[in-house]
């Protein structure tokens, strides 16, 4: 369809980045990035009238997006103006302008891009030689000031390399490890580097980047204060296989993997650091809740559980309020089946129990509405999840007493 509308307008269009890479790859992508020759915004607007998506466009830029309702993403470029200015040699000039688009992205395996327009429909642009370190598995920058101009390279680097199992190709690590010491990243501002955290968080190696940011030495940067442990690493796997068990065993509960790999990095920090970190990182406050009151119970909670068995009336009391996180952060921080029994009961069962008066029984058993009645009820529960009262009789008798 975008091809043909490109012809029609009688627009150059390419798509490129990502989407050609995973093409090649064979792995789905849901975003389309096109560098539209000479205009995105006027293109995107025909475009639409026929998908129907949602357009949202930047006159400064010249750019436009168009989200589908099925979830896909079609980010629109135009291509650099200034080459046109040669008129005369028309077709270096399409190669040049595009070329120059492509030159400003970050690893050759991202330069990829494919004509839409026909004749040439299909045909492949390989200008940097992305193909070939595809082939190899490698990420490679295409020019040495790359970091430097733009230091979330070196985090976007990372992720690409852990999620496509490939290398940094040699001079791109040398560059890395410049960029690192020259802490670069800390001129990044802290919305990008919230941003790019996010996507590193939602990757299947998430633990695997994380770690990755360590052995490179850019972690301090972004978690200043942390040290990578064998415990810390113990501590994300086991956090990413607490995910995959609560996916299948509880899943109506929402588990944001995410999340559970922050709090596990910030359990290593003292809590007033863990909090800091968490500013820094901007994450927001609905985010930054459960994460910092996992980090904050997880010790408190794991010395009291190991210290004795406690009846489900004391689990529920010491679970109540908590977060999932809290419960999976627990489980991913200590092999102790005592506490794997304790937080699957609070979760799957103790939770859920109430009492079965209410309080308009108690008011009908005489009592004055006020603060008593929340303690009398919990005082039921508490009897309920023990065990010592079985069904509403009982528990009338027990209200009474
Ligand atoms: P993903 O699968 O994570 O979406 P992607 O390659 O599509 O990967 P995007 O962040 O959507 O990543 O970026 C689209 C394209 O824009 C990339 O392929 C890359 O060519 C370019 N790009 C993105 N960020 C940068 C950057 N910081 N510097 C240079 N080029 C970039």
């Amino acid at each position: 369809l975008v091809a043909q509308k490109a012809d029609k307008e009688n627009v150059k269009v390419f798509a490129v980045g990502g989407f050609i890479r995973d093409l090649l790859l064979n792995i789905k992508n849901h975003d389309l990035d096109l560098v539209v020759e000479p205009a995105a915004i006027p293109f995107a607007e025909e475009l639409n009238k026929m998908l129907g998506g949602r357009l949202t466009s930047h006159e400064k830029f010249g750019t436009a997006s168009i989200v589908l309702p099925e979830g896909i993403h079609i980010d629109l470029v135009t291509s650099r103006q200034e080459f046109y200015a040669r008129p005369a040699a028309l077709p270096e000039v399409e190669q040049s302008s595009l070329k120059n688009d492509l030159f400003r992205r970050d690893f050759t395996i991202n330069t990829l891009a494919c004509s839409l327009n026909s004749p040439g429909f299909g045909k492949l642009i390989d200008l940097f030689n992305g193909i070939g370190d595809l082939e190899k598995g490698l990420i490679r920058v295409l020019y040495n000031l790359s970091f430097v101009e733009d230091p979330l390279r070196v985090l976007r680097a990372i992720r690409f390399e852990q999620r496509f199992g490939f290398r940094l190709e040699e001079t791109t690590l040398s560059l890395m490890e410049n960029a690192a010491q020259t802490r670069v990243l800390e001129k990044v501002s802290k919305e990008r580097l919230h941003d790019e955290l996010v996507l590193a968080l939602q990757e299947e190696k998430a633990p695997e980047i994380l770690i990755r940011y360590f052995t490179l030495n850019i972690a301090p940067m972004i978690f200043p204060g942390i040290r990578l442990s064998d415990a810390l690493q113990e501590r994300l796997f086991a956090a990413r296989e607490m995910c995959y068990w609560a996916n299948r065993n509880w899943p109506d509960t929402e588990v944001v993997p995410g999340n559970l790999y922050l709090a596990a990095l910030l359990l290593e920090a003292p809590f007033q650091e863990a909090r800091h970190i968490c500013r820094r990182l901007r994450l927001p406050q609905k985010q930054r809740e459960p994460i910092l009151a996992a980090v904050e119970a997880v010790p408190r909670l794991k010395e009291k559980l190991l210290a004795n068995a406690l009846k489900p009336s004391e689990l529920y009391r010491l679970f109540s309020g908590q977060p999932v996180e809290t419960l999976l952060l627990l489980q991913a921080d200590s092999k102790q089946s005592r506490i794997w029994e304790s937080t699957a009961l609070y979760w799957e069962k103790l939770r859920h129990i109430q009492p079965h008066i209410s309080g308009h029984d108690l008011r009908e058993l005489g009592f004055k509405p006020g603060p008593g009645f929340q303690e009398v009820l919990s005082h039921i529960r508490a009897a309920r999840l023990n065990g010592e009262v079985k069904n509403r009789e009982e528990e009338l008798a027990m209200a009474k007493k």
